[in-house]
């Protein structure tokens, strides 16, 4: 089975050409944890309804909200890759809500 990879500039997850296409400065791309769901980046306040809390073994990856691929932020650090590291459905309510509070908040 071909494992599709992302483009990567170097090593930061900020860079990543999804393979659908998108990129930061086109859909955006955001921080989720191992199961797909968007984190909220403040560590001591409460935390918005829908996002999860930010992993506090800091196992993060970055989630393409257009097409639900996810990518390993510790494998793109260290290999400058990005494979896909599995996929979601960004139309499951648990994920399309904290993308929502994830725009909502950042906007
Ligand atoms: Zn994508």
């Amino acid at each position: 089975m071909d494992i599709e990879t992302a483009d990567v500039t170097g090593h930061d997850v900020t860079t990543i050409t999804c393979v659908c296409g998108n990129t930061v400065s086109q859909s955006g791309l955001i921080q989720c944890n191992s199961q797909g769901i968007p984190v909220y980046i403040g560590a001591n306040t409460a935390i918005p309804a829908g996002l999860a809390k930010w992993p506090e073994d800091e196992d993060l990856y970055t989630l393409c909200p257009s097409c639900g691929r996810v990518y390993s932020d510790a494998v793109v650090e260290e290999t400058a890759t990005a494979p896909v590291a599995f996929r979601v459905d960004v139309a499951a309510s648990r994920i399309a809500e904290a993308i929502r509070a994830h725009w909502q908040l950042s906007t």
